[in-house]
């Protein structure tokens, strides 16, 4: 895992809340000294975010004036209060309060902005299924919603989600519409920021960098700083996918500072960890190492976003790279965990996205069948009255419908079924994805273990694959990609777990074998990819390297072969590519410094 390929990666970045202050709404002069509850109401709904501490005092000093409230005014504030809530971190207690309202509040305006903070609420508290089906409801009656604020406030909620939950076509699409709405001002600058991290998420290559500067400058129109920046974020993203690290570098220091200023830890951290990989991509591995551990230090206290396990990742590189094998291995343990949580998490979101929406569709389907059963009772009902040969003939014709209406749950019953399969594979090549790979490793592991008959990792790494893209472009890789995986395919056995750990990386573990004979396969496999003729991979010759750690070195605790394996795949990098190094050295890796070895001398090369 040398280092994983930058184009396809996705940038998430912790969102919800910012979506929570963004959308709340901006700060208005305040008012001159109120007197009635009323003003203090509407002087609360203007300062919410701007000033919270004040808003929190009004908010009490209103618990005790409600009587002089309307009754419409009472609801504004039971909404106020749960929001406040949310605020402050109480989700449990805003998300019941939030549910009451959006039931029984008379206002359909005022319910439209309750759910669209109600699902980010539920988003925050990793409530997917719950999301989406409020969601779902809502986006349903979107075109009733006449009111212009609830309508970017649920439009928000929904590019925010599906961004979240992979659909990133129908969340640039909800985005746009906000754009629709509002040309200009505060919410057209925030509706820019969200389709223009939804294209880019959806690794839309064509987006130009004058749309990132329009999104820019349409916020810092309407002094919106903060939301201007995160937009620079996104497009210091699309430079580093473009190769151009000295310009996505110059773009983040020039804001770093006023980012660390906000009140926005997320922000800052995505910062760091940006500034960290552009600065390993440049070999400065001192400042990338400063702000990885930045990036790491904010992070940290937050959920598992990308920034942290990207951070965790580049930190585990470092230390690699300087032989500090003892930190090297704290730091891959701290990525695999950060990783796993962060991938459940998404995996989690796009399941309960694609569960939602199959739950709504046979919900469709079953009423239908139902309103045609009916049809068919009353028919037969009209029979005695009616020509009994056209009647028939109807009857037999809504039974076919009815039977046609039973044959399309079986199959979306087996799409759902399909679904799930699909998210253990990994899209392009369709072997496992990394978290698949890993759990299907694990469990093959355990079961050797039990009667101690050994197991190998092999690790490949495609040898300078940067080229074919851009030298060929991404068609052309990905066609590589899959080429190889084929050949991989033609030298396996039943038992072996096969799966994409990343870009252009690739495992197999082979249980029930001897180090030797994972040796020869992986040689012969390396053989085989040198050996594709030079007019299918657009004349660029194809090569890979290979690190091999076994269960007799190593023991059957997964992390510690893939970081054997991992020092392994290095080691054979280093020594000039399209060679197999195995990992010999008896305990895991980090025993290497304490034996005052370098890690060569305990590593053996099958060179070409
Ligand atoms: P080496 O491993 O030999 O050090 O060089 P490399 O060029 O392979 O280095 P690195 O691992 O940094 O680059 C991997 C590249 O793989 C970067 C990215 O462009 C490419 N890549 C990753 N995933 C994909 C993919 O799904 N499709 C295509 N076409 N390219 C990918
Ligand atoms: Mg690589
Ligand atoms: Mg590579």
């Amino acid at each position: 895992m040398h280092a994983t390929g930058n184009k396809r990666r996705k940038y998430y970045y912790a969102g919800i809340l910012l979506l929570l202050v963004v959308l709340a709404g901006a700060a208005s002069a305040a008012a001159p000294a109120p007197q009635s509850a009323s003003q203090l109401l509407a002087l609360a709904e203007n300062i919410k975010t701007a000033d919270n501490a004040a808003f929190a005092k009004l908010l009490q000093e209103l618990q005790g004036r409600t009587a002089e409230l309307s009754e419409e005014e009472k609801w504004l504030l039971r909404y106020m209060q749960a929001y406040q809530n949310a605020y402050t971190g109480k989700e449990e207690l805003a998300r019941t309060q939030l549910e009451a309202i959006a039931k029984e509040a008379p206002d359909s305006t005022l319910r439209t902005k309750v759910i669209g903070t109600l699902i980010n609420v539920l988003g925050v508290e990793h409530r997917y299924d719950e999301a989406f089906e409020y969601l779902d409801h809502a986006l349903d009656n979107l075109t009733q919603v006449t009111d212009k604020e609830a309508r970017f406030h649920l439009l928000g909620e929904a590019s925010q989600l599906l961004s979240d939950a992979g659909q990133y076509e129908l969340a640039a699409s909800y985005a746009n519409q906000i754009i629709v709405d509002y040309p200009n001002g505060r919410n057209g600058c925030i509706g820019r920021m969200l389709e223009l991290h939804d294209k880019l998420s959806g690794s839309q290559v064509n987006i130009a960098k004058d749309q990132f500067q329009e999104g820019i400058n349409s916020c810092l129109a309407v002094g919106e700083k903060m939301i201007a920046d995160a937009i620079r974020r996104d497009m210091a993203v699309l430079d580093m996918q473009q190769n151009k690290m000295d310009d996505a570098l110059a773009l983040l220091q020039e804001h770093y500072e006023e980012v660390k200023g906000f009140n926005y830890p997320a922000l800052a951290a995505d910062y760091s960890a940006l500034l960290a990989q552009a600065y390993w991509k440049k070999d400065n591995g001192l400042l990338a190492q400063k702000y990885a551990t930045t990036a790491v230090d904010i992070a940290a206290k937050s959920d598992f976003t990308e920034s942290l396990v990207e951070s965790y990742q580049l930190l585990y590189q470092i230390e690699r790279q300087q032989g500090n094998l003892r930190d090297a291995l704290a730091y891959h343990e701290k990525y695999v965990a950060a990783d796993k949580e962060h991938l459940d998490d998404v995996r989690e979101k796009a399941l309960a996205y694609q569960i939602v929406k199959q739950q709504v569709e046979t919900k469709k389907i079953e009423l239908d069948g139902l309103n045609k059963q009916n049809q068919i009772l009353q028919l037969q009902q009209a029979l005695d009255h009616k020509a009994m040969v056209t009647s028939r003939l109807y009857i037999a014709l809504l039974l076919t419908v009815l039977a046609s209406i039973a044959f399309w749950l079986y199959r979306l019953k087996r799409s759902q079924l399909r679904f799930m399969r699909l998210a253990r594979r990994d899209g392009l090549t369709g072997i496992l994805n990394r978290q698949h790979f890993v759990e299907e490793a694990e469990q093959a592991l355990r079961y050797v273990a039990k009667s101690l008959r050994g197991a190998c990792l092999i690790l490949i790494d495609l040898d300078h694959f940067k080229n074919i893209n851009d030298t060929h472009g991404h068609v052309a890789g990905d066609h590589a990609l899959k080429r190889i995986v084929s050949i991989c395919q033609k030298h396996l056995h039943s038992s072996d777990v096969f799966g994409r750990i990343g870009g252009e990386e690739f495992g197999i573990l082979l249980p029930e074998c001897t180090l030797i004979q994972a040796l020869e396969r992986a040689e012969s496999i390396r053989q085989a990819i040198q050996a594709i003729p030079e007019d299918e991979t657009e004349h660029v010759p194809l090569s890979a390297s290979f690190g091999i750690a076994s269960s007799t070195h190593h023991g059957y605790d997964f992390r510690r072969l893939l970081i054997a394996a991992d020092s392994a795949l290095y080691r054979a990098k280093r020594d000039g590519r399209n060679r197999v190094v195995v990992s010999m050295n008896e305990h895991a890796p980090s025993s290497f410094s304490a034996n005052g070895h370098t890690p060569g001398d305990n590593l053996t090369n099958a060179a070409p």
